[in-house]
């Protein structure tokens, strides 16, 4: 504001000096949270749409605050993401996610995939793929029960990079997922070379079914256009069963949300 005056620019730079030092308070805390176990890491369904089965979950992290509880992911995620921490919080939920699956398998469980994310800092530093080999073989997970989750803008960053690195994580036998797509301006000619077998419908498109025209245009789009190029199609963010229904409808393969089931710990996910 111009006419702020001296009173305003002194509040402005309090305000300023107020949100740097919760910022350096907060990196401090997640550095304290990586070495001191507070981290969890939370599972939610990810289900076949023609007849319910899970086939799979996804890893969300958590972090366990000791005097401000369970924090959720968009709390600390974007600033772990600017300082580089979160390297680190991506790496230790990929090892923990599967060690988990390999517990889950050695109980008889019949899931097929644990999925991970992968954030777009991690992902540019091209050698994601040496670490996933590493922790697959360090935890004895085979490598086709993990899922890679890179967001449609990690990829479209630098396409040609991205898709050397696709193709080294492909080589090594894990399943790869585009996450929020319809949100990330993909190359059309780009996507039908990238060597990825699931597309997630971004939630902000679910949201608006089964009565909003767009969203209702967008997902029968996504969703032919990813059959076309022989992927898949998971929607997200489902809440209400008519979602449910209109995407079953439309032969979307996959869901997850709410509705079928929320993001819990291990021991509270419910395994058929
Ligand atoms: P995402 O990867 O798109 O994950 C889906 C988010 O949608 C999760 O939020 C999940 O709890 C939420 N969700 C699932 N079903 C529904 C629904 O029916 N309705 C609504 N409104 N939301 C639903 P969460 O766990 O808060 O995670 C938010 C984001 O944080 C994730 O979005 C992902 O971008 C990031 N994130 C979470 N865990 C990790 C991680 O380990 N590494 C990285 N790099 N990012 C992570
Ligand atoms: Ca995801
Ligand atoms: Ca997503
Ligand atoms: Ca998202």
């Amino acid at each position: 504001a111009k006419n702020s005056g001296r009173e305003g620019f002194a509040f402005y730079d309090h305000a300023q000096t107020e949100h740097a030092r919760q910022r350096i308070e907060l990196i401090a805390g997640l550095r304290h949270a990586l070495e001191n176990e507070e981290l969890r890491v939370h599972y939610q369904p990810l289900c076949r749409l023609d007849d319910g089965q899970m086939v799979g979950v996804e890893a969300l992290v958590r972090w366990q605050h000791p005097q401000r509880g369970l924090v959720p992911p968009g709390e600390f995620i974007p600033v772990a993401e600017d300082s580089g921490m979160i390297n680190a919080i991506d790496a230790w939920v990929l090892e923990h996610a599967c060690r988990q699956m390999v517990a889950w398998r050695a109980a008889g469980s019949p899931l097929q995939f644990v999925a991970v994310n992968i954030s777009s800092r991690l992902f540019s530093r091209g050698e994601l793929d040496q670490r996933v080999a590493r922790v697959l073989a360090q935890t004895g997970l085979p490598a086709d029960c993990l899922e890679l989750e890179v967001t449609e803008s990690a990829v479209m960053d630098d396409p040609d990079q991205a898709q050397a690195l696709l193709e080294r994580l492909r080589s090594l036998g894990v399943r790869l997922a585009i996450d929020d797509f319809g949100t990330g301006y993909s190359s059309l000619a780009r996507l039908k070379r990238l060597p990825v077998q699931k597309l997630k419908l971004d939630q902000s498109f679910v949201a608006g079914l089964p009565d909003d025209k767009d969203d209702r245009a967008i997902t029968r789009a996504v969703i032919a256009l990813a059959h076309s190029m022989e992927m898949n199609v998971l929607a997200e963010g489902i809440e209400r069963v008519e979602q449910q229904d209109y995407l079953r409808e439309l032969g979307c393969d996959y869901a997850q949300g709410y509705f079928i089931g929320r993001p819990v710990p291990a021991d509270a996910l419910k395994l058929t």
